[in-house]
């Protein structure tokens, strides 16, 4: 099963052992329409909350990424041809058709993801409406085209086909934040969305299918990372690689998409820092940071899993976060209580399971959680929220990315100490600083190496752009730039008129 062997080859299902009682999606979406892939196999999707299979899905391969490519490309000219206006019309229609899809979608990420109910509907459904409704009006503010002052026109076009290879953490938003930009922009896609979390991705394809996008504009297929995915990065028809998931993954797409020398663009993993300077509001500011780090039970790449705090005050620090950890209630996806449901899959579990072995070893200090599953919850991939004190940065559970709800809490003494911790990591996505003074906390800021960083609160807003630094990653998505990344630029020298 894919889950529990994620980056190996996967064993499959024969059709025939599919059973009746299991909601089966047979098809990929190619050239406007559902078609059978060309091999028989299924993957099973897993209910988080239970273990046990819930829905079945294709495994497209090789034969059907070359029907998927060669339909973005027929599609490419006539809809990199429409005004802007045509192709913002037909991705209205889009965000329109999705508003009816949301609760369905909802309850499929409380059971393929194991989110809770409230966080589904409040938060990972209304990504598509976040992204895709941002897109469209800052879409106007796209310079497609620009007279230089010694004549030149250059003028900026759509990069071509995209081939869209996404994770299962935020699986609809990372979808929204490739597919819709790029193709407002013009570019025809080919998306391959987490065999982990699949359904929602149906959804949205159903809403792209119904709300009439010409065919061959959006291809859908279904897969596994190394036959499917991998097929797609390598495929010299695609001529962008738009990626979101872990740095061992984004590393071998990246190789890929070398041999035919297409740009490749990732959204990696992420160990990032809340720091704490020496005035900070701890009360208000500890549950704060670490809400970013228990939404999704943990599975966020911009999680601030590192807390560091002057050693002046430390204790209250950790008072604070063992309150917060203790006060989350974990529980089935559908439990109004729960502020967490489970891991995604057995695979994450043990990982996270073995982190906290790990933190133990080397010698970091449990304050609260610990390994295996809270009271009453043995079937699903539930965890405890978990805090560790007094840890090294040197340590595994401050360098890795975890995914999942466990902090690690460091002390320090200067802010000089405290800036070269925070940046002593290989990963560089996001930080956070509090303090009571907003001067102070973004000179902080500006030292951190890192592609954001959040000032005292942890909202996060799509007009700004959204992406890391060092191995988090080269992309930048959400706002004008997450449209601009789709685009290549032509310079009409000579004596062009001013505009076309
Ligand atoms: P993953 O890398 O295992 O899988 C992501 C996608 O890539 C899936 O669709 C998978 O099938 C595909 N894939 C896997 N191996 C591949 C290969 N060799 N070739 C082509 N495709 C391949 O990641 P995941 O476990 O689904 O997601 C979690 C990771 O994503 C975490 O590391 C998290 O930090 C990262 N993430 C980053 C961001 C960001 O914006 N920086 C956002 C969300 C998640």
């Amino acid at each position: 099963r894919a889950r529990a062997l994620r980056g190996a080859p996967v064993p499959l299902l024969p059709r025939t052992m599919a059973s009746a009682a299991i909601p089966t999606w047979e098809k990929v979406y190619i050239n406007g329409q559902w078609s059978r892939p060309s091999s028989a196999n299924l993957f099973d999707v897993i209910d988080s909350n239970t273990g046990k299979v819930c829905a079945r899905v294709p495994a497209a391969g090789v034969a059907d990424v070359d029907k998927a490519v060669a339909a973005a490309r027929e599609a490419f000219v006539s809809w990199a041809e429409k005004s802007l206006d045509e192709r913002k019309a037909v991705l209205q229609k889009v965000l329109e058709t999705w508003q009816g899809k949301k609760a369905q979608a909802a309850e499929w990420l409380c059971k393929e993801l194991g989110c809770t109910a409230t966080f589904a509907k409040t938060v990972q459904v209304n990504m598509v409406d976040f992204h895709l409704g941002t897109s469209l009006k800052l879409v106007d503010m796209v310079k497609f085209e620009e007279k230089m002052a010694f004549g030149s026109l250059v003028v900026r076009e759509p990069i071509g086909v995209v081939g869209c290879i996404t994770p299962w953490n935020y699986p609809l938003n990372q979808i929204a934040a490739k597919v819709f930009p790029a193709m407002l922009v013009g570019c025809t896609i080919v998306l391959k969305p987490s065999e982990v979390t699949p359904v929602c991705a149906y959804l949205l394809a159903e809403a792209v299918h119904e709300a009439g996008v010409p065919p061959g504009v959006f291809n859908m297929l279904m897969g596994d990372g190394p036959n499917c995915g991998e097929a797609v990065a390598a495929h010299p028809g695609v001529d962008m690689v738009s990626f979101t998931g872990s740095t061992r993954a984004g590393r071998r797409i990246s190789e890929v998409g070398a041999q035919t020398l297409k740009v490749v663009r990732t959204e990696l993993g992420g160990k990032s820092a809340a720091l704490l300077l020496e005035d900070a509001d701890l009360p208000k500011l500890v549950p704060k940071f670490m809400q970013t780090l228990m939404n999704n039970s943990g599975q966020s790449c911009n999680a601030l899993s590192r807390m560091l705090v002057p050693k002046t005050r430390y204790d209250e620090a950790v008072e604070l976060a063992k309150k917060v950890a203790e006060k989350t209630v974990v529980s089935f996806a559908q439990d109004e209580k729960a502020s967490i449901g489970p891991l995604s899959s057995q695979a994450q579990w043990e990982k996270v399971q073995g982190y906290i072995q790990t933190g133990i070893k080397e010698g970091a200090r449990l304050v609260t959680g610990g390994s295996g599953k809270p009271d009453g919850l043995s079937d699903g991939f539930f965890v405890k929220p978990t805090v560790f004190a007094d840890v090294d940065n040197k340590m595994t559970i401050a360098q890795e990315e975890i995914f999942g709800p466990v902090l690690s809490i460091i002390p320090y003494t200067t802010e000089e100490e405290a800036v070269r911790i925070a940046n002593d990591t290989v990963y560089g996505l996001n930080n956070a600083v509090g303090s009571a003074s907003p001067e102070k906390a973004v000179a902080v800021a500006r030292k951190l190496r890192s592609g954001m960083v959040m000032i005292n609160d942890t909202s996060v807003m799509p007009d700004a752009p959204f992406g890391g630094y060092k191995q988090s990653g080269n992309a930048r998505e959400w706002g004008l730039m997450g449209l601009e990344e789709y685009l290549v630029t032509k310079t009409l020298a000579g004596k062009p008129p001013s505009k076309l």
